[in-house]
This record gives C-alpha cells, structure tokens and sequence, in this order.
C-alpha cells in the first residue's frame, strides 16, 4: 500500500499561463502538501495548503490529480 505524502515546494503550475494553484482561504501558493495511493486509484488524491487548508485542484485545467501525485513522486526520489 504505498501511500504517499509529499511537500510540494513551489507553485504548482497548469494551463498555457502558468496559472498558480491557489488555496481558497489563505491564497497560498507554495508548499502543498499531497496525498494519494500510487496503485489504489480508488483513493482520492487530495491537496491541502502550507496551512493545512484543503486546496480543490481546479476542474477546468488539463491537471490530473493522480499524474501529478505520480509526476511528484518519481520527483522525490
Ligand atoms: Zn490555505
């Protein structure tokens, strides 16, 4: 079961301008934590702020939940 936790430092970007993903309540930008199982794809991947805010990835951008869980991943190792 490898579920993973990863600090995202940095602005996650998405879209042709680069749009931050921003939290809802407190406008953060940088450090998002994210959650998620790499072989379960029935377990959410959810994305919470620096301060621990829940931070919806936006609906309308071409960002995947899971590849980016996966793309953070590889990253980290
Ligand atoms: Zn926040």
């Amino acid at each position: 079961m490898p579920t993973v936790e990863i600090t995202i430092h940095g602005p996650i970007t998405h879209g042709h301008d680069y749009t931050e993903v921003r939290c809802p309540t407190c406008s953060a930008t940088h450090s998002h934590l994210i959650r998620g199982d790499l072989d379960d794809d029935a377990v959410p991947v959810t994305l919470t702020c620096v301060n621990g805010h829940d931070v919806p990835l936006p609906a309308a951008s071409e960002l995947d939940p899971r590849e980016l869980l996966f793309t953070v991943a590889m990253r980290a190792e």
